[in-house]
């Protein structure tokens, strides 16, 4: 689960790291306000679920309560990347002489927690590994003890940090490691980390991705959720029942099973294509769920075929079947379905399809294969 940066720089607080606080408006007015109880120069910063916003101009400083309303007016409702911007973190502008770039992810190559730093902050760190990998400092975490004084000294040393305020650093890295842990986080991120112009350490961007897995074990954290962020259909989706994540390939995969889905995901690709999303129907799907799961994926302009692929054990292949042709009966456009049936009642499942419009396929192999040329042959380009 994404959260806003706001929300992300008021845990980190918690945990003793230097943010700039501040505070959220939903109007230009409000942004006078704050900026009003504030005093001084604002940075006015455009709260959504994506980075690289001061680029897009979502990020301004104000010198003067007017000026904050009339940046807040320019902000507001301005669309970065396909995020409306809804609200506005006003905060006191921090006077910045370097940055650093400081994060704590999973890094599910190596299997473990790492904390990477580096001194070309400010810059996406995507771009840095990209262009500068040798920029980057990698260090395995510990997730029972976390980072370790010696660790956290060797990072600054390595950033080149000045020895007064070496401490400094080591507190916030220590900081961020006992937040992403303790709070289930999959990203603990301050990008860029600033040196102020009087020698402080200050957190001037924030973010933090939660771990949807272990949201059960932080009920309260539910607040923090931006459903004006979310995928709608994704939502949808999930109150049915259904795990469906949109992906932009062109594919649309219905599957019962998390496993099958990420196996024909694979077998997709393998073939050439590539899915538009991933869907798992659950275990003992009815009729109207797999009808419900034709339309969610089809709401994708992208979707030029639909590959069933259900392999029935506790699901069954005439439910499957039955629910495809309900679903084919509403469909909000054509397109070509390929089907796989094996498994439980996958015999009546077949007979029930065999008048339909679809084309059936053997193995998973096979199914994929017809799929990948039903969506080249879409594209009109042979
Ligand atoms: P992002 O573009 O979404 O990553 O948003 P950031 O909050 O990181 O802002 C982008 C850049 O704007 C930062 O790297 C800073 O250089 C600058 N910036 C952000 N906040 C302030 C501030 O309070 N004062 C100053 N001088 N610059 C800021
Ligand atoms: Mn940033």
């Amino acid at each position: 689960m994404n959260i806003h940066e706001y929300q992300a720089a008021e845990i980190f607080a918690r945990y003793g790291i230097p943010t700039n606080g501040g505070q959220v408006a939903i109007t230009p007015r409000e942004a006078q306000t704050i900026a009003e109880t504030l005093g001084g120069t604002v940075v006015v910063k455009a709260q959504v679920h994506i980075g690289g916003r001061g680029k897009a101009g979502g990020i301004k400083l104000a010198a003067t309560p007017d000026e904050a309303r009339d940046v807040a007016t320019r902000i507001l409702g301005m669309d970065i990347r396909g995020h409306q911007v809804n609200r506005v973190l006003v905060a006191p502008a921090a006077r910045i002489a370097s940055e650093t770039y400081l994060g704590v992810t999973l890094d599910r190559a190596a299997r473990q927690i790492v904390l990477i730093a580096s001194a070309a902050g400010g810059v996406e760190i995507e771009e840095v590994a990209h262009t500068n990998p040798d920029a980057i400092i990698r260090t395995p975490i510990d997730p029972v003890r976390g980072l370790l004084h010696y660790q956290a000294t060797d990072v600054a040393f390595a950033l080149g940090i000045p020895a007064e305020q070496v401490a400094g650093f080591v507190s916030i890295a220590t900081n961020l490691v006992r937040a992403y842990l303790a709070e289930d986080a999959t990203l603990a991120e301050i990008n860029p980390l600033a040196r102020t112009e009087t020698g402080e350490w200050l957190a001037v961007d924030t973010k933090m991705v939660l771990d949807d897995n272990a949201l059960f074990r932080h009920r309260e954290d539910e607040e923090l959720r931006d459903m004006a962020e979310e995928n709608a259909v994704e939502l949808d989706a999930k109150a049915s029942g259904i795990s469906f994540v949109q992906l932009g390939g062109t594919i649309g995969c219905v599957v019962n099973g998390a496993g099958l889905a990420m196996a024909t995901m694979d077998a997709v690709k393998l073939a050439g294509g590539e899915p538009a999303n991933f869907l798992d129907v659950g275990g003992g799907a009815k009729a109207d769920q797999v009808a419900k799961a034709l339309g969610f994926i089809l709401t994708d302009p992208q979707v030029r075929v639909i590959l069933f692929n259900i392999f029935g054990g506790i699901t069954r292949g005439d439910e499957v079947a039955k629910g495809l042709i309900a679903g084919l009966a509403g469909m909000p456009r054509p397109v070509p379905i390929v089907v796989r049936l094996a498994g439980t009642n996958a015999e009546e499942g077949r007979a029930i399809l065999a008048t339909a419009s679809v084309q059936a396929a053997e193995t998973m192999t096979e199914a994929a294969t017809m799929a990948v040329a039903a969506a080249n042959q879409g594209r009109g380009n042979g």
